[in-house]
């Protein structure tokens, strides 16, 4: 990711800092005002506290950057996804590979079997 990383950007990043020498979510979020505990919700059943981190995340303007960051995470909400929301993104993304895999294939077995000259 090439978005460019700040020490100290309130909030989430904050607290991510302090506990991570990995590399940071962008700066800049809609949520660097907001406790960060918001965004590390107890249980990821769906509350009015998911629903409102989702709703921040929605008018942020480094959102999918800091989508692209959270699909390497375990826990929290990046970029309005939960973890059983980028789960599903992850399987979603492997049925389309999967599908182009054999949609591929097909398409390279009806070609050699023209380039037969059957
Ligand atoms: S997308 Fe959400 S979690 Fe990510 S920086 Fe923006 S407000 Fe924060």
């Amino acid at each position: 990711m090439s978005t460019p990383y700040l020490e100290s950007a309130g909030g989430m990043w904050d607290l991510l800092a302090s506990v991570s020498t990995e590399d940071l979510p962008p700066a800049g979020g809609a949520c660097a005002e907001v406790d960060p505990e918001l965004f590390f919700p107890v249980s990821y059943v769906p509350s009015h506290q998911i629903t409102t981190a989702k709703q921040i995340c929605a008018g942020c303007p480094v959102l999918a950057e800091c989508r692209e960051y959270g699909m390497g995470q375990f826990d929290g909400i990046f970029g309005g996804l939960t973890p059983g929301d980028r789960r599903r993104v992850r399987q979603q993304q492997e049925r389309e590979r999967r599908e182009l895999e054999r949609h591929t294939s097909i398409t390279t077995t009806d070609s050699d079997h023209f380039a037969m000259g059957a």
